[in-house]
């Protein structure tokens, strides 16, 4: 737990603390310390033992290029006055006037843990969950090792088109050998590779113009070895809104999009052993349970109308569909949780902000701020919440910069640690975490694998206790 002491120094320097270590913390801290005229000292707390937010528990273990980005955190990381505190959660271990009794300034990062609801029948059934929770288990976030999926049924439907419902259809069609490559949670792993899930549908409520999955991981999904894409045989059959849009106003990934479905539409069935299924206009009514268990799922098809402001919407028919299914995943979105004495919005689930200084009832705080997915929402890809970070980071800094104050380093505030060593607070430096990597990357290369994640916090903490020992 070796920090460095930031308490005495000289010139005096903010103090910044960035709660959450996804990309926006990391990207807000990479821009504090940039800092020349008005010099900063960052601490960077996480809940879990691990830093990288989504990129470690949420990008698809399929996808290592895409947590390369890694690195560029881990350099932002080596700078001088940086510290990470992993293994400390604010609203458990720390709180609101805490924070801004040891800090010049706090920037909230904790994007959107939680997940929308569809508002149907039977969606709480034994059988359907979110997409949130699926993820979160095959990429061993410890808040889900133990949620157990019905692998055995034939079918699963997945509920969303966007790339997240991709990255789960994907993790369903993959063979084993596949998944044994990467950095896939040892319960999955063993999980998936005796799935009797044969057929698996994405499901959309619109057309395939308005359909939110990127055209990469749509091609992604023609070349799966064991699975082929299967759509129904007017699918591309748009309506004349949809047709317009394509043709006057559409951007290149939704033409993209087009293309690479009208490919999928021509390719003649190759008896693969799995089948994906793309089906479009189609809305959940129910989720059909027998004996507390998922049965089915009753789906309404819908026609597009195009509303007098130009919006296309989903309106339903009275044709009903119907299918057999004992696994539903539902993939309509993330969602923000409010932190305890933090400004929140239920109806949008981020916190108020105005270019990401925190709104408390319509005024600004003069000393909070936000990025990332709770600022603005769970959308964007991690590149996006650069920009986003940069915004909020550039606001507090001339915030600070004219509020006529000196930095609180002046007045000898004590250091955030020593609160958290008298509460017996195990925080992990980002030295510890340096260790924990290593040691899930030498238990991965044995089996040939990226790294082999260990799954729950006890076991962090033990593996970290005595590496930092020896
Ligand atoms: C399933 C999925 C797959 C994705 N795949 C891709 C992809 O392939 N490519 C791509 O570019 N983008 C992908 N994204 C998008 C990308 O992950 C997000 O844009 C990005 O992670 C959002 O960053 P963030 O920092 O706002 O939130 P997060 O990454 O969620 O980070 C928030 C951090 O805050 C911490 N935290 C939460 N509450 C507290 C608390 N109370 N105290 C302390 N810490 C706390 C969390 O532990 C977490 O580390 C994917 C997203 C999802 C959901």
């Amino acid at each position: 737990m070796t920090q460095p002491d930031l308490t005495c120094s000289s010139p005096p320097y903010w103090r910044v603390a960035v709660i959450g270590s996804g990309p926006a913390g990391f990207y807000a801290v990479g821009e504090l310390l940039k800092q020349q005229e008005m010099p900063v000292k960052v601490d960077l707390f996480d809940r879990l033992p691990t830093p990288y937010g989504l990129v470690r528990g949420g990008v698809a273990p399929d996808h290592q290029k895409i947590k390369a980005v890694c690195k560029i955190f881990d350099r932002i990381a080596g700078q001088e006055h940086f510290r990470y505190f992993g293994n400390v959660e604010f609203g458990r271990d720390l709180n609101r006037s805490e924070m801004l009794d040891h800090y010049d300034a706090v920037l909230y990062t904790v994007g959107s843990r939680s997940d929308r609801k569809l508002g149907i029948p039977g969606e709480d059934l034994e059988g359907s969950h979110s997409a949130t929770e699926f993820v979160g288990w095959y990429n061993a976030h410890p808040d889900y090792r133990d949620k157990r999926f019905n692998l055995d049924s034939e079918q699963a439907v997945i509920i969303g088109m966007g790339n997240v419902a991709i990255d789960v259809a994907r993790i369903l069609s993959h063979r084993h050998e596949e998944l044994a490559q990467t950095d896939i949670s040892d319960e999955a792993l063993s999980a998936l590779a005796s799935s009797r899930v044969k057929d698996i549908w994405i499901i959309g409520r619109r057309g395939p113009v308005q359909a939110a999955f990127t055209p990469v991981e749509a091609r992604e999904l023609m070349h799966l070895p064991e699975t082929e894409v299967v759509l129904e045989a007017d699918a591309l059959d748009l309506d004349p809104a949809s047709q317009r849009f394509l043709q006057e106003e559409a951007g290149k990934d939704i033409r993209k999009n087009i293309d690479l479905l009208e490919e999928m539409l021509e390719t003649p069935p190759r008896e693969k052993k799995k089948r994906l299924h793309i089906l479009f206009l189609v809305s959940p009514v129910e989720i059909v349970g027998e004996q507390g268990k998922v049965s089915s799922i009753k789906l309404r098809r819908n026609q597009l109308v195009e509303k007098p402001d130009g919006s296309i919407r989903a309106e339903g028919t009275d044709r009903m569909l119907e299918l057999k299914t004992g696994l539903v995943f539902r993939s309509v979105g993330y969602r923000g949780e409010p932190l305890p004495g933090v400004p929140f919005d239920e109806k949008s689930g981020t916190i108020p902000n105005e270019q990401g200084q925190i709104l408390e009832e319509g005024s600004p705080c003069p000393r909070e701020y936000t990025a990332g997915w709770i600022k603005r929402g769970p959308s964007g890809v991690v590149g996006t919440n650069k920009p986003d970070a940069i915004e909020s980071v550039k606001k507090m800094l001339s915030a600070l910069d004219s509020s006529g104050k000196k930095p609180l380093e002046t007045k000898q505030v004590p250091d955030i640690a020593q609160l958290l060593r008298n509460r017996e607070v195990d925080f992990v430096s980002f030295q510890d975490w340096k260790l924990l990597e290593d040691y899930e990357t030498k238990a991965g290369e044995a089996e040939g694998r990226p790294r082999k994640k260990v799954g729950t916090v006890k076991e962090m903490m033990e593996v970290v206790r005595s590496l930092r020992e020896g």
